[in-house]
């Protein structure tokens, strides 16, 4: 008898992983208290909705969001999830995606960086590039408007539609 197999493998959660979770908590707590400080009602979906949001790296879709939390909240409905993430786009805790149209595109990182979208794939891939957060706004805008956002924003093919497409 192979004595090792009496031995149970505890895998410690890595390093990674970690920093993952704290970050997501730290993500959530804020999420409240911003509802709390806005009046907003704090409820199971609405966490889990942001929650699924904070954690995805895809820029999802109400949609797609909605598929993915389905499998855990049978009873959320899109309408649900789609109106959820417009208040939490209006309350500055998540962006609709620059140049996606329809359907919009979400992402919980407000923290200032750019993207590339494929036009092909879809996919939109996050880059931060120091000059494109320090656009100057022209004289006869500035006079005019109010502005509140510049953002740059790439589109093209990426690497792996480049390759199937053999260019
Ligand atoms: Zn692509
Ligand atoms: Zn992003």
């Amino acid at each position: 008898m192979n004595k090792n197999q009496f031995y149970i493998v505890i895998t410690p959660m890595k390093n990674e992983d970690k920093k993952i979770k704290a970050e997501q908590d730290w993500k959530v707590k804020k999420f409240k208290a911003e509802c709390r400080r806005l009046g907003l009602k704090i409820t199971t979906q609405r966490i889990a909705i942001y929650t699924a949001l904070a954690s995805a790296k895809d820029h999802p879709t109400a949609d797609l969001l909605h598929r993915r939390l389905r499998k855990e909240y049978p009873k959320i409905s899109l309408d649900t999830v789609n109106r959820t993430l417009l208040t939490l786009a209006d309350i500055g805790l998540a962006l609709v995606v620059e140049g996606t149209g329809q359907p919009r595109r979400f992402d919980a990182d407000i923290d200032t960086h750019q993207h590339f979208i494929c036009v092909k794939c879809k996919k939109i891939f996050d880059f931060k590039h120091k000059p494109f957060e320090n656009i100057r706004i022209p004289k006869k805008i500035e006079r005019k408007f109010k502005v509140i956002r510049t953002t740059v924003y790439m589109e093209g093919f990426c690497d792996a539609c480049l390759k199937k497409t053999d260019r």
